[in-house]
């Protein structure tokens, strides 16, 4: 059988995939890459970015204190080299994003503008207005087109990692217009398939992000790094869980409890609305428990308060924030407070991979979302992870061309054979199944209640204890789902079969890390351990797939150049 064979294979048409893509051309342009991606590129979830990418761009500011910002923000479990090595690539992929084009909102004098965001000591958030994710991937998918030796697969959803011989060798894609498998080989593969925000039922995460490339990567025995270390964001919309970017805290809007107080006061009072997400999100929920939220059909909410900036400002520098009010909320921010309250945005955790991408699967790299270099800890600030993206990706891209270049091709033979078992795991055990008769929805429904419930803001060990046998139990029901659409052609119940396997594989990793880890660090809160333990658990987490039992865990050390860990207060 023929298969479509390049030497650089990325898996997501996100910001991170595209901007693999074009290092790998740029750092060779002998190399053939192909990418895949579940949907049509411009429709990932970074197009929903808002607020920013961060970057030390004025004579002010410094990489020692973005450095020092970010080290801080991830309460120590940073890997300081990584984030050392961040701070002074990320200026570099601004400009480049510049060159290439990307709308940067500017100041009067021409230079690009910047904008405060939480837990940065400066101003140091680039921006295009408010849909700095819309016109960043817009500019790198533009520049891709540039170059004939990418070839894109769109609408290709990748169920399996070819592994031979404990190299990646590609990946089996189910072409969704068709229903075809198709193996696609590659000498190196890149993973950018973004975060996992769908496990949960509140979250700001679009349909899309169903941690599908953690799980392939688990499968195929790599390790998922700080798989506990989940973001909440303090001001998403209550029902929809859409995002109210940061920046609106940032361009000085006010976070008031049902009393009208500016409660961060009590939490963080040298940054008030500028602190860390995490630390809000907590007092934010600590306040609801003492009575001070507001009462809603959806639950309770603090206010989000802009009317004090003024319409021309608003329209300005928010235009979206506005737009977003009127549509889902019938508000109009110039003249009534938003509701919001915290909802899941972001995974810290995620694929063991290095500063240049590589993880432990030779010829398998991974950046974005959905890997863990080391950079964000157990928190990331607002605004590194578009530039987090940038970094990591063309470290990624450069790299695994680099190893394409020496690699030794992939024989068809062996390739043949996965591809044709990988297709009929997937056509007996949904396709064909007859005998199935749970319902998809129901368990994906109670996989996302029970994760809010027990993998929160807060967490305890009966919380944790109790999720884990919970998500096992739906693990089983899933054995016995059933699906009623066996048509080929955009089979879509087909692919969100696919997602909820992945998810339950994942949402397992989170609870089982959570568990472990008995102190309370970054986003990882624990009711019965309030106090980081750095004694114990200064350590990332690593969780190992084993065949019908829990992850098993190991630990490894956090590195430490300059900055040692002290204690955390705004
Ligand atoms: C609403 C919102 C606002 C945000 N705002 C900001 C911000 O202002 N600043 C900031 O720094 N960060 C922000 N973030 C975070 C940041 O946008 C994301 O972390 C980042 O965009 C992720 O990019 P990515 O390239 O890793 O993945 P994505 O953009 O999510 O792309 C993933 C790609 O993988 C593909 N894919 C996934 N699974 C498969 C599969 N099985 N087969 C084939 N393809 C697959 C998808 O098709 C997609 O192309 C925000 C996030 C959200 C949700």
């Amino acid at each position: 059988m023929d298969f479509e064979s390049y030497d650089v294979l990325v898996v997501g048409g996100g910001l991170a995939g595209l901007r693999a893509a074009i290092a790998a051309v740029e750092a060779n342009p002998r190399v053939r890459v192909g990418m895949v991606s579940k949907v049509y590129p411009m429709r990932s979830h970074t197009v929903s970015a808002e607020g920013g990418a961060a970057a030390v761009m004025r004579p002010e500011d410094s990489y020692e204190t973005h450095a020092f910002d970010t080290i801080k923000g991830s309460d120590y479990l940073a890997d300081q080299e990584v984030v050392e090595a961040f701070v002074r690539e990320a200026p570099v992929e601004i400009i480049q994003m510049e060159h290439w084009g990307c709308p940067w909102s500017r100041d009067p004098d021409g230079k690009i503008s910047v904008r405060p965001f939480g837990g940065m000591t400066t101003w140091r958030t680039c921006f295009a207005a408010d849909k700095s994710g819309f016109h960043m991937l817009h500019t790198v998918f533009q520049t891709s087109l540039k170059y004939p030796q990418i070839a894109r697969h769109d609408e290709a959803f990748v169920t399996k990692l070819l592994i031979e011989d404990s190299r990646c060798v590609g990946v089996v894609a189910l072409d969704i217009r068709t229903g075809r498998f198709d193996a696609i080989t590659a000498k190196s593969v890149i993973l950018a398939t973004g975060g996992l925000g769908r496990v949960y039922a509140f979250t700001t995460n679009g349909n899309i992000c169903t941690g599908d490339g953690m799980a392939l990567a688990y499968r195929a025995g790599v390790g998922l790094k700080d798989m506990e270390m989940v973001q909440f964001h303090p001001t998403g919309l209550p029902f929809t869980g859409i995002l109210i970017t940061e920046a609106v805290r940032g361009e000085g809007g006010y976070l008031l409890n049902n009393e009208g107080e500016r409660f961060l006061k009590r939490y963080v009072p040298n940054k008030m609305e500028l602190g860390p997400r995490d630390i809000i999100s907590r007092a934010m929920i600590t306040e609801f428990e003492a009575g001070r939220g507001f009462d809603g059909p959806h639950g309770k909410y603090m206010h989000l308060d802009v009317r004090h900036l003024g319409e021309k400002m608003i329209d300005r520098k928010l235009p979206f924030m506005r737009e977003l009010g009127r549509e889902f909320v019938g508000i109009d921010i110039v003249k009534d407070p938003i509701p919001v309250r915290p909802v899941q945005h972001y995974m810290m955790g995620g694929v063991d991979a290095d500063i240049s991408g590589v993880t432990p699967i030779l010829g398998l790299y991974a950046a974005g979302e959905c890997a863990n270099v080391g950079l964000n800890g157990g928190n990331r600030l607002g605004s590194n992870s578009l530039s987090e993206c940038l970094v990591f990706g063309a470290a990624a891209g450069r790299h695994a061309a680099q190893y394409a270049s020496t690699a030794k091709p992939v024989s068809a033979n062996p390739v043949d054979a996965m591809l044709w078992d990988e297709a009929r795991r997937v056509e007996s055990g949904y396709l064909e199944k007859k005998d199935g008769h749970e319902r998809m929805g129901a368990i994906r429904e109670e996989m996302q209640r029970e994760m809010d419930a027990g993998a929160g803001v807060f967490r305890t060990k009966e919380g944790l204890a109790k999720l884990i046998r919970q998500l096992g139990g739906l693990r089983e029901r899933f054995e016995r789902v059933k699906i009623e659409d066996s048509s080929r052609t955009f089979n879509t119940e087909l692919l969100a079969a696919l997602e909820l396997d992945f998810m339950l594989e994942v949402s397992q990793t989170i609870a089982v890390s959570a568990l472990a880890r008995e102190e309370s660090r970054g986003a990882h809160a624990r009711r019965d351990f309030p106090e980081r333990d750095d004694a114990k658990f200064l350590q990332h987490t690593l969780a190992f797939r084993r065949e019908s039992a829990r992850p098993r865990l190991e630990y490894r050390d956090v590195h430490i150049t300059n900055f040692q860990p002290q204690a955390r207060t705004y």
